[in-house]
């Protein structure tokens, strides 16, 4: 087999399995491969079931104690059975697999494996899977890959077809030069891929991965290098004179800029007259007041005669920007239009045909702009808002919507300036470092599942006195139903806690757009308390009035992550809290968390995140770095990145094109980062 053959001709994938993989973007033998392991399972000893703690995955050995019952719950069957041990007892629970009722006899001993979940301060095991103890002997002490799975497709048989196609496919040819990998002390592509999947013991498979983190980085360096070079200081068709509108709008704000907005602004002014293509990163912290400047540049472009498109993350975002710019534009005569995923295909064909024909100035989307036939009649200006959460491919796709626009792209998340120039090569930095004037900092308690009656409290009263909270549950990664349920569960049990009257709303990614945005909108404008929420808020939202935020679980987020969710409060002049809870407070979490408890500078946070971390801590959080990795965490790894991107700024053109030819796709693989094409 090659690495670019079907995969199809691996043996037991036949024409169904083909499907499930194709949904996975699976499609040759290479994707399979490169299809990378979200996790491992390791296999540890029993445990007994009294010292079992919440968030992890155990086994037990037990009898089952009572017969199990099967409940349905919405759309969920859930199997419930209670397990003792001579330690204590443990109710184990399964979704939407009823015949587990069927399979389990009292009296019995069973080896259960699953994790520990907090039911409303009870602890369960979720999904365990029986062993026998011949099975459980086996693994003791292995790392199982886990994959992230589509339905139908289960980790085992992933495992198959990874290990049937890595014994016929020949993985010798590796791209990178010996020197390089000499100089880097990593281990050859073949033997890393073979390890990514099936490591022996944890040191392979920091090695596998420090090898394929490191290939990431590379290939994007050199991507990013030419880049650059098609970028470089261009003359610029859109240079824009006129400069009297922003002024006013400044003028007509609730608030003075602050030292550094205005920098800021005046740096971008002296961009787009100059007569060179702009391109340029804007970096605040969450809160920092990075709308106003987008806002401003779009209005620039507008009074000069030229459209202007900034894109969003979610639609939530999306919308709230809209709304925000048509109220701040209009008096000003600019015609503004939102294009998202979730217009009706004749909504969608209406705002298409204003924006070609320049009925539209200022357009607000989402990705929905780069995906579907939007054509601009004069683009002079792209805006990319949460940059972080776009990859680079999809940013210079809404370059390509014009011709040479001046670039603006806003990013929150805080990376230190030297990392900063590795993966903005090419953009020039400007850096937002004061907050607005009159905020309070956020008062932060890091606390156990004992506090959460007096938290509740606390969220009265500050209802009482007209402010608002979120709670954010965690995702549950396992699937995506019991993430709904999470939530939805979460919300009921909210609604006993809290007085007759509160009004609670919840929010999980599982809902439809439009039902999203009308919650979002309906806690925006103060028609809801409580906001129950999984992280789909984590980016950008402004609700100003909400000053309570209460994190459970905290200890499944990173650090970074949780700044970022923090970045929800603290928005407006009133004081805001933000409560992290433990779900088990052992001692490293205990202090891990209160790095976050104890400071609201997000550089602050994400440099201790990355100390804290040693080089083989990715069995746990992964941090949402760039979507441009699959792997690769711009902290975690940031040594990688610049050995990386220093072997790539060695390289030639003439290297690139010579080793592009010796291997297969190697060069769509380096376009797919920024989607140009190159040489
Ligand atoms: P972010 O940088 O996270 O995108 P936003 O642009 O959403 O932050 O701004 C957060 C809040 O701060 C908004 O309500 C905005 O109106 C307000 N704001 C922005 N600049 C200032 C300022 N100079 N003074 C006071 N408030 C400001
Ligand atoms: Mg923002």
């Amino acid at each position: 087999m090659e690495l670019n053959s079907s995969i199809r001709n691996i043996k037991g994938i036949g024409g169904k399995t083909e499907k499930l993989f194709n949904k996975l973007g699976i499609y040759t033998v290479k994707e399979l491969l490169c299809f990378y392991p979200r996790g491992y399972d390791i296999f540890g000893s029993i445990e007994p079931v009294s010292s079992v703690q919440e968030g992890r995955t155990v086994i037990i050995e037990a009898v089952l104690k009572y017969s199990p019952k099967v409940t349905v719950s919405g759309n969920l069957k859930v199997t419930r059975a209670v397990f003792k041990d001579a330690s204590g007892s443990i109710a184990a629970v399964w979704f939407n697999m009823p015949f587990m009722a069927k399979m389990l006899h009292m009296g019995t001993h069973y080896i259960l494996r699953g994790r520990i979940m907090n039911r409303n301060g009870f602890l369960e095991m979720h999904q365990a899977k029986l062993l026998e103890r011949q099975e459980y002997a086996n693994l003791t002490g292995t790392l199982q890959p886990v994959y992230g799975l589509t339905a139908g497709l289960t980790c085992n048989a992933v495992a198959r077809a990874v290990k049937r196609a890595l014994e016929e496919t020949d993985l010798n040819g590796d791209f990178l030069p010996a020197d390089i990998r000499k100089e880097n002390n990593l281990v050859l592509w073949k033997k890393a891929i073979y390890a990514i999947h099936f490591p022996a013991d944890k040191e392979e498979c920091i090695q596998a991965r420090r090898r394929l983190v490191f290939d990431e980085f590379f290939l994007f360096a050199l991507a990013l290098g030419q880049l650059r070079k098609t970028k470089h200081k261009m003359e610029s068709q859109y240079i824009m004179y006129q400069n009297t509108l922003p002024g006013q709008l400044v003028n007509s704000l609730p608030y003075k800029l602050t030292k550094a907005q205005q920098a800021v602004w005046q740096e971008i002014q002296g961009d787009l007259q100059s007569g060179k293509v702009m391109n340029r990163l804007v970096q605040g912290d969450v809160g920092s007041g990075k709308t106003i400047i987008a806002l401003l540049s779009l209005l620039m472009a507008a009074e000069n005669g030229f459209q202007g498109a900034i894109m969003a993350p979610t639609e939530v975002l999306a919308m709230q920007h809209y709304e925000t710019f048509t109220g701040m534009l209009e008096p000003f005569g600019i015609k503004t239009g939102l294009l998202t995923g979730s217009l009706t295909a004749a909504q969608k064909k209406k705002v298409q045909a204003q924006i070609a024909g320049h009925e539209i100035d200022i357009v607000i989307g989402t990705h929905a702009l780069v995906q579907e036939k939007v054509e601009f009649e004069n683009l002079g200006l792209v805006v990319t808002d949460e940059q972080h959460r776009f990859g680079v491919k999809q940013r210079e796709a809404l370059y390509s919507k014009g011709n040479s626009p001046h670039m603006l792209v806003m990013s929150a998340t805080p990376i230190p300036r030297t990392l900063a120039i590795i993966l903005y090569g090419e953009l020039d930095i400007s850096v937002i470092d004061t907050m607005p004037e009159g905020r309070k900092p956020v008062k932060n308690c890091v606390v156990n599942t004992n506090y959460r009656t007096q938290a509740y409290k606390f969220m009265q009263k500050e209802i009482e006195a007209g402010h608002q909270v979120y709670i954010i549950c965690p995702m549950v990664d396992e699937s995506e139903n019991m993430e709904a349920e999470n939530v939805t569960d979460y919300y009921q049990m909210l609604c006993t806690k809290m007085p007759p009257g509160t009004r609670i709303a919840y929010l999980h990614g599982k809902m439809k757009p439009a039902q999203k945005n009308s919650i979002m909108e309906e806690f925006a404008s103060h028609k809801t308390d409580i906001l129950v929420s999984t992280t789909v808020i984590e980016v950008g939202i402004n609700v100003p009035e909400a000053t309570v935020m209460m994190v459970e679980n905290s200890e499944r987020f990173g650090l970074a992550q949780l700044h970022q969710l923090r970045g929800r409060v603290g928005r407006g002049s009133a004081q805001s809290y933000c409560i992290f809870m433990a779900g088990n407070d052992s001692k490293e979490v205990m202090e891990r968390l209160s790095v976050i408890g104890n400071s609201n500078d997000g550089f602050y946070v994400a440099e201790q995140d990355l100390k804290m971390r040693g080089p083989g801590d990715f069995f746990g959080i992964r941090q949402s770095g760039t979507l441009d990795f699959k792997l690769a965490d711009i902290y975690q790894d940031a040594d990688i990145l610049s050995a990386a991107s220093k072997a790539a700024r060695r390289f030639k053109d003439q290297d690139i094109m010579d080793m592009c030819k010796k291997h297969g796709r190697l060069k769509e693989q380096i376009m797919s980062y920024t989607g140009t094409v190159f040489l």
